[in-house]
């Protein structure tokens, strides 16, 4: 396809440049958006907000960043090649593993020539007499093209909380999110960390091995299980290797997309029975423990059940039990937010230099010149560390300015709920598609393969856009409205987001709530998006240039 040439019709300059595809972020979905558009011949360009690839595992630096997917499913699928020659050496793999992983995809599929680092783009706008967008960027330069698909993420958008007097702190302020590539010495210091989600609950037994104290302060306690991380022997690698064509087949299977999932016992169990499942489950460690009986997240005995088997292991790891019971005061079902999983948490607050601060019942007042105050006392800190999490599922894209048909924002269409057509597209939105954007499964499974289930779909419906002439893709409101039922419907019948948490935009200020995941398995997510496909894009209206406006 032969990129043409445009004017633009908005405020700013003209088109820089006019592609097929403009790609916002090179993270894991950027970079396999780049190599799949490519691939078809499109003209491509990826604009990067940071200066090197990986978007995750290129911003989450700090120390004791790891996923906790395990690194043979959280991968690219699409090469077997790529598969065979990468050598993953953990269980779970940590952040810089990640990163020069990414690096790697991105030189052995020589991805970065298409890509434009150090560059976000601010606002997109589409221009319905030529059916393309128009993209203005932070370097100031306009382009234009045919195609937009956000691959900007669905936890990018950093949620730092304001608080008062944060900008008097005489110290180091920083968010997990955005921790410096040179790392931060903290080394004889006093630490404050706020928030105890997935990154600080791997963040501060880090920061606790060589700083002067840690001020840990906790808000809500969460459900954290063992990861029993370990390393990988050559056997290990070798039987990945020969199990790659069946584990890639089978993870297509399965509702959470991972090779090796959790198969639930039955509920139908005695009280000694169900503690053994459990203890095993433990023992195994990761995020499938409430899943391992079939009825955790349906049952509230169920889960209540398992929720005490957490309760008092964490009793038993930690020695005093004063500190214990602010650990284990969790007020919601046991999967109601997601699951963490953690290497050496609770054991952390058996040091002498960790102290853990209800916040909950003495909340943060203020920030200091030389620290941190709640309702009943002031912290001395010389570093402050914000563990707060993301603006998830909608932040990253609604940071840009997008403008659909007849200028609509995005901001606007979703102020109430982000309603979407099978987790893809927004109707009103023309060409353009979203990677794990609202209503897909998006990191309520394995991301990875959903990221190349959602880039695959895409790049099938511009093939067929090419081939067969169109020039313009849109979702019908009504398809878009019965696809937000089913994901409402969904989430309604599950124990998942029975709380305030991230997952149900309670996080941030103002944001409408509820769960925009897809909650039914990443198997049927698959079935309905390819059914709508092989129905000849059903609940789409796809147009030709000569077709009538
Ligand atoms: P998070 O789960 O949203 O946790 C944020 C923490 O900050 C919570 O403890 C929250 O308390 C606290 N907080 C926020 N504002 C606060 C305030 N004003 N005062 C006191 N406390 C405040 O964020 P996250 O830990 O970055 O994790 C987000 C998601 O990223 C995870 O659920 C996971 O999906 C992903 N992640 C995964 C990994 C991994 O693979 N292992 C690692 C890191 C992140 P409240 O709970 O009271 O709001």
């Amino acid at each position: 396809m032969v990129a043409e040439t445009y004017e633009t019709t908005g405020a700013g300059a003209q088109p820089e440049g006019d592609f097929d595809a403009v790609v916002i972020g090179a993270g894991a979905a950027g970079l396999y958006a780049l190599h799949r558009l490519r691939g078809l011949g499109l003209s491509v360009r990826v604009f990067e907000q940071g200066d090197g690839v990986g978007g995750t595992w290129y911003w989450n630096r700090y120390p004791g960043a790891r996923c906790d997917v395990e690194s043979w499913d959280y991968c690219y699928s699409f090469s077997e090649e790529l598969e065979q020659e990468w050598d993953w050496t953990e269980r779970f793999p940590s952040q810089p593993e990640l990163e020069r992983y990414f690096n790697h995809v991105a030189d052995r599929f020589d991805l970065r020539r298409d890509i434009q680092f150090d560059t976000r783009v601010e606002r997109a706008g589409f221009d319905e007499g030529r059916n393309r967008w128009i993209i203005d960027t932070s370097g100031g330069a306009t382009v234009s093209a045919r195609f937009l698909v956000s691959a900007a993420g669905c936890l990018s958008e950093v949620n730092k909380p304001v608080i008062p007097g944060a900008e008097t702190f005489a110290g180091v302020q920083l968010h997990t999110a955005r921790w410096p590539d040179e790392g931060v010495d903290v080394a004889g210091k006093r630490v404050g960390v706020i928030g105890t989600g997935s990154s600080g609950v791997q963040v501060i037994p880090q920061v606790a091995r060589t700083a002067d104290h840690v001020y840990v302060f906790q808000r809500t306690a969460q459900y954290t299980v063992p990861a029993r991380n370990r390393l990988l022997d050559d056997e290990a690698r070798q039987e990945l290797r020969d199990s790659f064509a069946e584990r890639q087949k089978f993870k297509r299977t399965t509702p959470a997309g991972l090779s090796r999932p959790v198969v639930p016992a039955s509920s139908d169990l005695d009280a000694a029975a169900r503690a053994e499942i459990l203890e095993a489950s433990w023992q195994r460690g990761g995020p499938g423990f409430a899943m391992t009986i079939d009825d955790i997240l349906t049952n509230p005995e169920s889960n209540e059940r398992a929720a005490r088997f957490v309760r008092d292991k964490v009793r038993a790891k930690v020695d005093d039990q004063a500190v214990a019971e602010k650990l284990v005061d969790i007020d919601f079902p046991i999967g109601a937010r997601r699951l963490i999983v953690d290497i050496d948490y609770f054991e952390t607050y058996n040091r002498d230099n960790v102290t853990l601060v209800d916040v909950k019942a003495a909340p943060i007042t203020e920030i200091t010149s030389g620290g941190l105050r709640t309702l009943d006392a002031h912290y001395d800190l010389d570093v402050l560390v914000y563990a707060t999490g993301f603006d998830g599922m909608t932040g990253a894209l609604l940071s840009m300015d997008i403008r659909g048909v007849g200028g609509l924002a995005l901001r606007d269409k979703w102020a109430d709920g982000a309603g979407t057509y099978i987790g893809l597209v927004a109707s009103g939105f023309p060409n353009l598609f979203m990677i794990t954007g609202p209503g897909s499964p998006a990191v309520f499974s394995n991301v990875m393969l959903s990221i190349e289930q959602h880039v695959d779909w895409i790049a099938d419906c511009l093939a067929h856009m090419v081939e067969g002439g169109f020039e313009r893709i849109d979702a019908d409101p009504e398809a878009e409205a019965r696809w937000t039922r089913l994901v409402e419907d969904l989430v309604a019948r599950s124990i998942v987001g029975k709380t305030n948490s991230w997952w149900t935009g309670a996080n941030i200020p103002g944001k409408p709530r509820g769960i925009t995941m897809y909650l039914g398995g990443t198997h049927n997510y698959r079935a309905a998006c390819d059914e709508v496909a092989a129905n000849g894009y059903e609940g789409f209206t796809l147009t030709r240039p000569a077709d009538p406006a």
